[in-house]
């Protein structure tokens, strides 16, 4: 029995060009093979495909021999780009929309060009594929059943031990993006606003130097802290430990080192915070703990 030559049969066959509307299109994080066949098919056939950054997309583009034009669509310009978009959606035409990588709208521009679409009555489809921040969750070995992906934190430290802080109670695995070069004092602050919560460092997901570092946060913390790290990156921590699991010998050993950096009503409220105990029995541990501690 002769066997077809072509690897993949669905792309080699004739396909009708796609219905009219906007499509959301995930893009590689890194591996050019992670595109799905309907993502090629899908940009092949649109009548413009909306790109965050058209010279970067147009390796990809080119890679997979896509003829389809490329027209910017970023934050700097989607106040203009968004109702000629519109406009063209009215015409019947059928616009894709891709990132530099991964999932459009998840930490990049798309939102509201969906959200206008949507409500003027045009049809919006995903195309789903990869993103950094569901490769990074289930390669990080931490529970998956709840998690709160939290994107970018603030650059500024405080700023971002407020955000951590409002954090610190959920009952989730928490996901982050960073940038490399804040790797070192993000992760500083995440242990001392969460504790040593067990955690991840998943670098250069489906690249050649892929990575992905277990450890509890303050160890993660002094480890990146000391090294100067490139490349793109995901922080998965783990969820607050269950409050039965508390042991108070530890937390007093926690509250006597968070009493060391910090006032005696900030070192309280942190901890009630990180295990969501009741603030004021707490605070009245820090003060007993304090007492103690004076000559
Ligand atoms: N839309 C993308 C997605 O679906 O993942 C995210 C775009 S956001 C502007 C870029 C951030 O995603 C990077 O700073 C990094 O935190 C994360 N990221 C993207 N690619 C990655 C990769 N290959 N490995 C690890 N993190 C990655």
């Amino acid at each position: 029995m002769s066997r077809t030559a072509a690897p993949f049969p669905a792309l080699g066959a004739r396909r009708e060009a796609p219905e009219p509307g906007l499509y959301i299109v995930s893009t590689p994080i890194g591996n050019l093979a992670d595109i799905t066949l309907r993502a090629l098919e899908v940009l092949a056939g649109v009548d413009l495909i909306l790109a965050e950054d058209t010279r970067y997309s147009r390796r990809l583009i080119d890679h997979y021999g896509i003829a389809t034009s490329l027209s910017a669509y970023h934050e700097h310009n989607a106040e203009r780009a968004r109702p000629e978009a519109l406009a063209r959606l009215a015409q019947g035409q059928a616009l894709a929309l891709i990132s530099d990588a991964g999932t459009p709208l998840i930490s990049d521009p798309g939102f509201k060009l969906v959200a206008e679409a949507r409500a003027a009555g045009f049809a919006v489809h995903p195309i789903p594929g990869a993103s950094a921040l569901l490769s990074a969750l289930v390669a990080a070995g931490l529970p998956t059943d709840r998690f709160l992906f939290e994107g970018f934190l603030p650059p500024k430290a405080e700023a971002r031990r407020a955000r951590l802080n409002a954090l610190a109670a959920i009952e989730a695995t928490l996901v982050f993006y960073e940038a490399p070069q804040r790797l070192g004092e993000c992760l500083a602050d995440l242990a001392a606003e969460l504790g040593p919560r067990p955690a991840c460092v998943a670098r250069e997901l489906t690249k050649l130097h892929e990575t992905l570092h277990s450890g509890p946060l303050d160890e993660l913390a002094a480890h990146y802290g000391a090294a100067e790290t490139k490349g793109e990156i995901v922080i998965v921590v783990g969820a607050p430990p269950e409050r039965a699991a508390l042991d108070p010998a530890a937390l007093s050993a926690e509250l006597e080192a968070l009493l060391a950096a910090h006032t005696t009503k900030d070192a309280a409220a942190i901890l009630a915070a990180r295990h969501r105990l009741p603030r004021r029995d707490v605070y009245a541990q820090a003060l007993a703990l304090a007492g103690k501690r004076l000559p």
